[in-house]
C-alpha cells in the first residue's frame, strides 16, 4: 500500500492530518508524519528510512512558505519525490500548482480525494481527473472539480492522534484540540469560509456534526491515552445545534468532566446558551470581536454586531462563569491609529480575560481584500504568495498610521487588559523602538497562552522556543 509522509517544521498536530491519517490507515494506506523541530538533525535521516512514496503538506495561509521550503528541500534529499499539497490554502490558492516543488493539490475536503489518489498510486493508474485534485501534464495545469461534501461525518473514524503523540512535547500538552463538527453559518468579509462555500457553489452551508457518541468515543481514548486536561472544541462555532448539545453536554460533563473552551458567535449568547456552558464545565469561550470600532468591524469585517451587543454577551457568559478569548486584528483596511486602539479599549472594558491580537492580513478574494483594493491599499499584483505567513510581523498594507498600528499590537495585550494605559500606549507609538516590541510582544503572548491553556511556565516557555519561526 502507499505511503505517504507529511512534514512540518514546527510542533503542531494539524487536525486534518490527525483525521487523514485515521480514515487512509484504516483504509490499508502507511502513513506518517514527522516534525523537523522534533527530529533535529536526523530529520531527513528519519524520512529516508521511512521510504515515503509521495510527501505530503496541510497547508495554511500562515506557513506556506515553511510548506515551500520543506518541499524543496525533499525533493532534493529524496531524489524528486512527487509533492501533494492539501489544507486551505491550495484550496484557496490553486495557482501554486503552477510552483516546480507542487505536484499536486487537493482542494476542497481531502479524505475521498487522498484515498482515490493514493489507490490510484497503488494500482499504477492515472490519477489526473479525480475530483478535487489538481495537477500538471507536459508543463500544463490539469483541474478537476470538487465532489460535494461528504454529509455523513461519522464515517471517518477517530483522528489517528499516535502519529504526532511519538513526540513527547505533543503528547504533554496538556490542552487538546476536538472538532465536533464541520461548516460555519456566517459570512465575516475577512473570512476563508466564503471562498470555501463558493468552491463548492454553496449558498450556506449544511452545518455538519458527528454523532454524539462518535465525539464521546474520541474523547474517552484521547483521555485513557494521554495527558489531558483542556479541551478545545475548535469547531467554527461549536453551540451551533440546541438539541444536539442538550444530549452532548450532559454526557461530557458526567463522563469527560474536564474544562474546555470552545468558538461561539456574539449574536448567539444569551443566558440559555452561557447556562448551558456554565454548567457543563466551559472555562472559557472564544470570540470573534475583530475589531473594537463599530464601522470597522461591520463594514470592512463584516461583524453584525454593536459594542452594546458585544459587553452584553460578555455580561451573561461571566454571569455563568464562563472566561472569554477574543480573536481581535489590528490595522484593519481604512483603520486608524484611535480606532484600532478602540479595540483594545472594549476588550479592557468587557473584561475580557484572554484577548489575541494579531495584523490583518487580506486573503485575496475576500470582500475585505477587494476593499483594500478598491482604497489603494494594496499593491495591485498582490497574492498569497506574497503574504509573509506570519499575521504578528507586519502589516501588508499601505495606510496613514500603519507603523503605529503595528507598534500598538505589540502591547495590545496591556491595553486590552487595562484601557487606563491607552493614552500612555498612545504616546509610545510615537517611538521606534525596533526589536523591543516584539519582544514586549513575545513576552505577552506567552503570558496569556499559559493563563489560557494552564500549561507550566516551562512548558509554555518550550512553546515559545519551538514556534519561534511563528511568530
Ligand atoms: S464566524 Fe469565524 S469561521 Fe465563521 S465566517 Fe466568521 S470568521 Fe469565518
Amino acid at each position: 500500500m502507499a505511503r505517504l509522509v507529511f512534514l512540518h517544521e514546527t510542533p503542531f498536530e494539524y487536525l486534518g492530518v490527525l483525521v487523514l491519517s485515521g480514515y487512509l490507515k484504516e483504509k490499508g494506506h502507511d502513513i506518517e508524519v514527522f516534525v523537523a523541530s522534533e527530529e533535529g538533525k536526523h530529520f531527513w535521516d528519519k524520512v529516508r528510512e521511512y521510504k515515503p512514496d509521495w510527501v505530503g503538506f496541510s497547508s495554511i495561509a500562515s506557513i506556506h512558505h515553511e510548506c515551500y521550503r520543506l518541499a524543496k528541500a525533499a525533493k532534493k534529499e529524496l531524489d524528486g519525490i512527487g509533492t501533494i499539497f492539501g489544507g486551505p490554502y491550495v484550496s484557496y490558492y490553486p495557482d501554486c500548482i503552477k510552483r516546480e516543488e507542487v505536484d499536486v493539490i487537493i482542494r476542497g475536503e481531502g479524505e475521498e480525494a487522498l484515498l482515490d489518489f493514493l489507490n490510484a498510486h497503488d494500482e499504477g493508474e492515472d490519477y489526473s481527473s479525480i475530483p478535487n485534485l489538481w495537477t500538471k501534464k507536459n508543463g500544463a495545469v490539469i483541474s478537476n472539480p470538487v465532489r460535494p461534501l461528504e454529509s455523513n461525518l461519522d464515517k471517518y473514524p477517530v483522528p489517528d492522534r499516535d502519529i504526532y503523540y511519538k513526540y513527547n512535547y505533543l503528547r504533554k500538552t496538556q490542552f487538546k484540540y476536538f472538532m465536533t463538527g464541520r461548516d460555519c453559518p456566517y459570512n465575516c468579509y475577512f473570512c476563508f469560509n466564503q471562498e470555501f462555500r463558493k468552491l463548492y457553489g454553496l449558498k450556506s452551508y449544511p452545518m455538519r456534526r458527528h454523532s454524539a457518541d462518535r465525539v464521546m468515543d474520541e474523547l474517552h481514548l484521547c483521555k485513557e491515552k494521554y495527558p489531558l486536561q483542556k479541551v478545545c472544541f475548535n469547531d467554527d462555532i461549536f453551540p451551533i445545534n440546541k438539541a444536539w448539545l442538550n444530549e452532548f453536554l450532559p454526557r461530557y460533563k458526567k463522563e469527560i468532566g474536564i474544562p474546555y473552551s470552545c468558538n461561539i458567535h456574539t449574536n448567539m449568547v444569551n443566558d440559555d446558551v452561557a447556562q448551558l456552558l456554565g454548567q457543563s464545565g466551559c472555562d472559557h469561550v472564544m470570540l470573534g470581536l475583530e475589531a473594537g470600532n463599530p464601522r470597522v468591524r461591520r463594514e470592512i469585517l463584516g461583524k453584525k454586531f454593536s459594542n452594546e451587543q458585544f459587553y452584553k454577551a460578555a455580561d451573561t457568559l461571566h454571569k455563568y462563569g464562563v472566561r472569554i478569548k477574543t480573536y481581535n486584528m489590528m490595522g484593519c483596511p481604512t483603520e486608524t491609529l484611535d480606532e484600532a486602539l478602540e479595540t483594545m479599549e472594549l476588550n479592557s472594558r468587557a473584561k475580557v480575560e484572554y484577548p489575541w491580537c494579531g495584523l490583518f492580513h487580506p486573503l485575496p478574494g475576500t470582500r475585505s481584500e477587494q476593499i483594500a483594493r478598491e482604497k489603494g491599499l494594496i499593491k495591485e499584483s498582490f497574492t498569497l504568495e506574497d503574504s509573509k505567513g506570519s499575521v504578528f510581523l507586519e502589516s501588508h498594507l499601505d495606510q496613514p498610521d500603519i507603523k503605529k498600528i503595528q507598534r500598538a499590537h505589540k502591547v495590545f495585550y496591556f491595553g486590552a487588559r487595562n484601557h487606563r494605559l491607552i493614552p500612555l500606549i498612545r504616546k509610545l507609538v510615537q517611538f521606534r523602538l525596533g526589536y523591543v516590541y516584539n519582544i514586549i510582544f513575545l513576552m505577552t503572548y506567552l503570558i496569556r497562552y499559559m493563563r489560557e491553556t494552564g500549561n507550566s511556565f516551562f512548558n509554555t516557555f518550550l512553546m515559545g522556543i519551538k514556534n519561534i519561526k511563528n511568530f
